[in-house]
């Protein structure tokens, strides 16, 4: 098993804990019925079938990172995804499609990618978790998201018992979504990427990240650039896992921006009159995706706003709320999640939604 997602720490544990709070980046979570962790697809899909004949309840874990898991835990077999494994399935003279195994830490391919000269992922440098969790939510930032690279994806269907390859066109990627968000049908087993081959990052079209890298919007730099100063950006914001900083024992961020239509939008720009224009970003088909870091400071609840058990908005990044004690309950967390909520809403008439996947637990 892996040595970089959650394990159990002391020597008087069984290497598979059933507290899922070991495998959570909140640090949170009650016991399940069982853990196996799979090191490889095979092991992987035995696990799956064996619950499944058990009829036993699934959950497929792997970097716990976007994960709430309520304080009674999981009833079921939470299976581990723990497989590692990258290589190389097609090259021609301007691309590398690299097929990677669903457990193969994240951020270790991007480091990959980029000491190899392969663009398309740099910004997605930091992001803590699985590779095979990347399609689950599309997952993005600064400007890049997976689906832009992602050519399919390998699953094993529960429905039907067999494995299957799911082309990019057929997986309902959206912003923070996929066909396979909220949906235990489909495990993830290995990713396919298509990458340019460049010493350049794609254009960078995120202005922060601009600004930082001192160039305009739409320009190239250095791959190796790229991923530096996102990994400063992110550190900066308590956005990379750092087991010394209670900031970020996190989901990252806990609600999506909300994705409002122009007659939501201008309500909503009504509402805040008095206090300024709601940063938004225009996406197709007349919508406006708003800032919910904004909403929520607005609101009144700041960075370093407190929960109940040392629950607390991050003091570095209003978008995500901590287990800073590193005692609390979920209980405590989802109750401050509930009053950011309910106050936002109260405040603009916005309803904001959790990015992370809620189990046995509800905001
Ligand atoms: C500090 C911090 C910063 C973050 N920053 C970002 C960010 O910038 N952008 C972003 O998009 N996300 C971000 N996240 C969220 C999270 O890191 C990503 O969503 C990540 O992809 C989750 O990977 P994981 O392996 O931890 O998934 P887990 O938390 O283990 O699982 C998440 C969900 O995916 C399912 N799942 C996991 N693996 C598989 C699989 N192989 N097959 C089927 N289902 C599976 C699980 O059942 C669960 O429903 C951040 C999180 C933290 C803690």
């Amino acid at each position: 098993m892996s040595d970089v997602y959650a394990q159990p720490t002391t020597g008087t544990e069984p290497a598979t804990t059933t507290e899922l709070a070991r495998y959570t980046t909140l640090r949170l979570g009650g016991p399940a019925g069982r853990v196996v962790a799979g090191t490889d697809a095979d092991e992987i899909v035995r696990a799956v079938r064996d619950a499944a004949g058990r009829d036993e309840q699934i959950l497929i874990l792997a970097g716990g990172s976007n994960v709430v898991i309520g304080d009674a835990g999981f009833p079921g077999t939470v299976v581990l995804v723990r497989s590692r494994g990258l290589r190389v399935v097609a090259e021609d003279a301007d691309t590398v499609t690299v097929r990677v195994e669903a457990g193969e830490p994240w951020d270790d391919l991007v480091a990959t990618t980029v000491a190899n000269g392969w663009s398309g992922l740099e910004c997605l440098s930091g992001i803590p978790g699985s590779t095979g969790a990347t399609p689950i939510q599309n997952v993005g930032a600064y400007g890049q998201e997976v689906a832009e690279t992602i050519t399919g994806v390998h699953v094993h269907d529960r429905v039907g018992n067999a494995n299957r390859w799911i082309a990019a066109a057929d997986c309902g990627f959206a912003y923070r979504s996929s066909v396979f968000k909220h949906a235990d049908r489909r495990i993830v087993l290995s990713v396919d990427f298509r990458l340019a081959r460049s010493p350049l990052s794609g254009p960078v079209r995120y202005a922060e990240l601009a600004r930082a890298l001192g160039v305009r919007v739409g320009d190239r730099v250095p791959l190796a650039d790229a991923r530096a100063t996102v990994l400063r950006l992110r550190a900066g914001k308590g956005m990379v896992l750092d087991a010394a900083d209670p900031d970020t024992r996190s989901v990252g961020s806990f609600f999506t921006n909300p994705v409002l239509d122009t007659a939501a939008y201008e309500l909503l720009r009504a509402r805040a009159a008095d206090i300024g224009e709601p940063p938004g970003w225009p996406g197709a088909g007349d919508v406006v995706k708003v800032s919910a870091a904004w909403l929520i400071d607005k609101a009144g609840f700041g960075k370093g706003h407190p929960g109940p058990q040392g629950v607390a908005i991050s003091s570095k990044h209003t978008l995500a709320l901590t287990n800073r004690s590193g005692t609390a309950s979920t209980a405590a967390l989802v109750e401050l999640a509930r009053e950011i909520r309910d106050g936002v809403h109260r405040r603009f008439g916005v309803t904001l939604h959790p990015e992370p996947v809620l189990v046995n637990c509800a905001i």
